[in-house]
């Protein structure tokens, strides 16, 4: 297929926008354009920006069609992202135009970076009255070539008013050079000495890089040294100067990551996350497409970055279920992230302790290689982990933490080292009820119980952002003083200890109470330097981190994930409790985890407790196998969903009818989702369930398009779905 257009010739462009195909455009006299060029072309009465797809075709009618206004002056996006876009597309059942809307996420990056605003010597600088930190500022500034004024001021040790004054008074001009490139990240720089297992595995990474599409599953206890092993592999590719992309659940919270990829390479890597500033994105995106940026971190839209010569794919904790975005186009990035390694011909690495049932699957079946650490590095010992049954060692009335788990704080407490007390629940308490009427406060626009936040002194709800005080009188029978907090939330334990231990130092660590990349930084800071005795946290503290001093674990809830019926309850279970278990006794010092659990006996309870992962696995895999459920059947949801509850059930029900008659097929529903209510919407689910080898996406969008909806009705189609509310 032709992939350089001369003038004349027609070219199909694919357009940002969720409900477009291609547009068909002609490239004009004095203009050439090639596959992956990035051009402005008139849409009605504007311009939009979009990307030459491949040759138009005739359906527009010769005087109708429009000329290409301009090719912008930045790399064209490769052949394997424009295939990844279509791929992406096909798969999840989403308008092409709304994948590439991911890719072209900063617009303003088309544009030539910019140029930074410097300062030298100026005409007057022996003519005003000098103070020493003006001397020292005229000092710095005949040192430093060049320098911003940022650069000045630090130098010469002064704040900037003081060089606004020297600017305004004439004795510093102002002049802009193009904004540096990055530093390269030192490859060359030895790394850590690898023990035997770490070396094997790093020297098969290694290898794999510059050898086209391979898939590697990097399958390494908790604390063996993942890390420092796939650097190995980042180095290899900078070596060969090629692009690293890493991909890590909440990047925002990676400070950690970002201090060791320092330490190792001698540079910061550039992060990819949504608290960047558009500033931030927008220089990132273009040095990505330029390929002056060598090492991207990010989160899962890092991957539609437009890498210049992308060499190999990194995905941590590939097991994480935040690598499933459930908004706009419903994607799993670990998922894709094999597809771009393949479309593009590198190696991805997939690491966990944990690895996903599906990863292991494919290991089992030959469509992915596996590499193991079995051992902690430096001789640190995996924790022992014992259940403690509620049922048997209750904690006294009003109190969250059991006997077992007082005594275990109150010695790590007296020995000096650090606990981590671990609840996936944000808030004060999840449910609030009346005493004398037994009412539950719950969100108006959410099929959801109304959480306290008592720092925040307020009732939220998780789903919506939905908040109000908490009332003084019930609003179903009005008995003053009636509302009482059920159930902990993190800052309800935090209360306990803190009643408790009014000596330890605490700090409670969740997704509300870290705010941002500094915040969790800080709390980071905090914990290795010893300036915290006890951490309460939900899930951003279980994965990831390592804290030499943390020596005791304890888990307030076993349980709480285990209801519900989702598909993957037990799984993620596990995945959590083990990876959160996996965060003491990191260093010298042997940890201990106790798991409060009102079912020691449950499979995931014995499998945490014993750490036999892989029997655990074996019979969930059984049970799945059995059942038809991924990754041994396919699964896809239709969620509909209206404001007017009947129009969704109308349109629920000719759904049902026009379900996909194949044998291979089933479908079930449609049923309220559990959330019956969000934001405002009425929501239905249809549940299709296919063997492993049916084209589901292809039975979907044949279903979509056998089925004529109401507008204001909104279909969401998830492939694939981890999600079941
Ligand atoms: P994982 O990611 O497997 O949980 P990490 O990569 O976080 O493990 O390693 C655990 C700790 O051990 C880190 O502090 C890391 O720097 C250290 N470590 C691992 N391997 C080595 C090595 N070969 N030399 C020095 N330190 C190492
Ligand atoms: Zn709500």
């Amino acid at each position: 297929m032709a992939d350089h257009f001369a003038p004349g010739e027609r070219i199909a462009v694919l357009l940002p926008l969720p409900l477009a195909g291609t547009y068909d455009y002609r490239v004009p006299d004095g203009m050439t354009a090639a596959a992956g060029d990035i051009v402005e072309a008139p849409l009605g009465s504007r311009v939009a920006t979009g990307v030459v797809w491949g040759p138009g075709a005739d359906s527009v009618a010769e005087m109708r069609i429009r000329d290409v206004i301009r090719v912008r002056d930045v790399p064209p996006l490769s052949g394997d992202l424009r295939r990844l876009v279509d791929w992406v597309a096909r798969y999840t059942v989403h308008p092409p135009g709304a994948v590439l809307r991911m890719v072209l996420s900063v617009p303003e990056a088309l544009d030539p970076e910019g140029h930074v605003t410097t300062l030298a010597p100026g005409e007057e600088s022996t003519a005003i009255r000098l103070t020493p930190a003006r001397r020292r500022v005229l000092a710095a500034v005949e040192r430093l070539r060049e320098p911003t004024a940022r650069e000045l001021a630090a130098e010469a040790g002064v704040g900037p008013s003081v060089i606004d004054g020297l600017v305004r008074a004439g004795a510093l001009r102002t002049g802009r050079r193009p904004a540096p490139p990055p530093p390269t990240p030192a490859w060359c720089r030895p790394g850590p000495a690898l023990s035997p297992d770490q070396s094997a595995a790093a020297e098969l990474l290694r290898r794999a890089v510059g050898g086209g599409f391979t898939a590697t599953v990097l399958d390494g206890v908790t604390g063996s040294g993942k890390t420092e092993v796939y650097f190995e592999g980042i180095a290899e590719a900078l070596r060969q100067g090629r692009q690293v992309l890493v991909l890590l659940p909440e990047i925002a919270l990676g400070a950690q990551w970002f201090q060791r990829f320092r330490e190792r390479f001698g540079v910061a890597p550039s992060p990819w996350h949504s608290d960047l500033t558009r500033a931030q994105r927008r220089r990132v995106w273009r040095r990505v497409a330029d390929g002056t940026v060598s090492v991207v971190v990010g989160a899962r839209s890092a991957l539609f970055l437009p890498f210049r010569a992308l060499g190999l794919i990194i995905v941590d904790e590939e097991h994480d279920p935040s690598f499933k975005q459930e908004e706009g186009v419903v994607y799993n990035a670990r998922d894709m992230a094999v597809v771009r390694a393949r479309l593009a011909a590198v190696p991805v690495v997939l690491v966990s302790a944990t690895p996903s049932l599906e990863t292991m699957v494919n290991v089992r079946q030959g469509r992915y290689r596996c590499v193991r650490l079995p051992e902690r590095y430096g001789g640190a010992r995996l924790p022992a982990v014992t259940a403690v049954d509620l049922r048997a060692d209750p904690p006294p009335r009003g109190s969250w933490l059991s006997p077992p788990l007082m005594e275990a704080l109150t010695a790590t407490l007296a020995g000096g080292t650090q606990a981590l007390l671990f609840l996936n629940r944000r808030g004060y308490a999840p449910l609030t009820v009346c005493r004398a009427c037994g009412h539950r406060l719950r969100c108006p626009n959410c099929t959801a119980w109304l959480v306290e936040h008592r720092a925040a002194v307020r009732l939220q709800c998780h789903h919506c952002g939905y908040h109000a005080p908490v009332p003084s009188h019930c609003p179903a029978c009005n008995a003053a003083d009636s509302l009482v907090a059920c159930g902990p939330g993190v800052e309800r334990i935090a209360t306990e200890v803190r009643a408790r231990f009014p000596e330890a130092r605490l700090a409670v660590a969740a997704s509300d109470t870290l705010t941002g990349p500094a915040a969790a930084a800080e709390l980071v800071r905090r914990i290795e330097q010893r300036e915290l005795d006890v951490i309460i946290g939900t899930q951003v503290l279980a994965k990831g981190y390592h804290f030499p001093l943390l020596t005791l674990v304890g888990v307030i809830d076993g349980d709480l994930g285990l209801s519900g019926g989702d598909l993957r309850a037990s799984e993620r279970t596990f995945q959590l409790l083990h990876q959160v278990a996996g965060r003491a006794g990191r260093a010298k010092g042997a940890g201990r985890v106790l798991v409060q659990t009102h079912m020691p006996e449950h499979p995931v309870m014995a499998a945490v407790t014993a750490a036999d992962r892989d029997r655990f696995l074996e019979a969930e895999a059984a049970s799945r196998q059995e059942a038809g459920m991924p990754p041994f059947g396919r699964l896809a949801a239709l969620i509909v969903s209206c404001r007017d509850e009947g129009a969704a059930d109308a349109a629920a029900a000719a759904f049902a009818r026009t379900a996909p008659d194949d044998p291979r097929v089933r479908v079930l529903g449609p049923a309220p989702a559990p959330l019956a209510l969000l934001r405002g919407r009425h929501r239905r689910r249809l549940l299709l369930i296919a063997d492993r080898g049916a084209d589901v996406s292809g039975a979907v969008r044949s279903w979509l398009t056998a089925t004529p909806v109401a507008r204001e009705v909104r279909i969401q189609v998830d492939i694939d779905p981890y999600s079941f509310l």
